[in-house]
């Protein structure tokens, strides 16, 4: 059946799991997709972009965005907005695409309850919690309170990896890379109802009476 209506993929995880190293490593393996790009009001780490690692913005813009609807989901992580704008998420999702969120546990449950039909869920995390903190201290890119904010964050979303699908644990990244290539496939079989009703009413026009 050709998946003419796109679906969702979500990317969950501890920050410092590696989920946007995931990403980079699996993209030239799975095919043609759309990256959601976040709106959020944490000022930007070094080497990240405004337009390409996300659209950063001033708080009160992010609430004008709010109260005029412009997010399919947003919420506060470590003390920041951040969100999920919807009209390029339903223009890929028009053009057939598979829409890849990373987004945290609270995003990922509002996520499901407007287009659950649509998404594929994956977590991702660190073999334990000593090395998520391990690697986050390597990672250089953060100050110690942020550190700890991260470390206490991670605590509470591990407890909501029963509401994904799919669960990776990130010790040999090159067999992670091999699971989240497998779990893209997976999504892109993922049809929402109104395009399997659409099949069902072609299907039934097709057959011989
Ligand atoms: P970071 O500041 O490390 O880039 O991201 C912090 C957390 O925010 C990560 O868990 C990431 O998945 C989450 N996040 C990034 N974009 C969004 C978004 O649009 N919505 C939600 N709900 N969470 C997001």
């Amino acid at each position: 059946m050709e998946n003419r209506f796109g679906s969702i993929l979500i990317i969950s995880g501890p920050s410092g799991a590696g989920k946007s190293s995931l990403i980079n490593a699996a993209k030239d393996k799975i095919g043609d997709y759309y990256f959601s790009i976040s709106t959020t009001t944490r000022p930007p780490r070094e080497g990240e972009e405004d337009g390409v690692h996300y659209h950063f913005v001033d708080k009160e813009s992010f609430e004008a965005d709010i109260r005029a609807g412009n997010f399919l989901e947003y919420a506060q992580v470590h003390g920041n907005y951040y969100g999920t704008s919807l009209k390029p998420v339903r223009e890929a999702l028009e053009a057939g695409k598979l829409v890849i969120f990373d987004i945290d546990v609270q995003g990922h449950a509002i996520a499901r309850e407007r287009m659950g039909d649509l998404i594929t869920s994956v977590f991702v995390t660190t073999p334990s919690l000593q090395e998520l903190e391990r690697r986050l201290k390597s990672r250089g890119t953060d100050d110690e309170e942020i550190i700890n904010k991260r470390i206490q964050n991670a605590l509470v979303e591990i407890e909501y990896i029963t509401a994904y699908d799919f669960l990776i644990v990130n010790d040999d990244f090159e067999k992670a890379v091999d699971s989240f290539v497998a779990v893209t496939k997976a999504a892109r079989l993922k049809k929402g109802r109104k395009q399997a009703l659409q099949f069902v009413n072609q299907w039934r026009g097709q057959t011989p009476s």
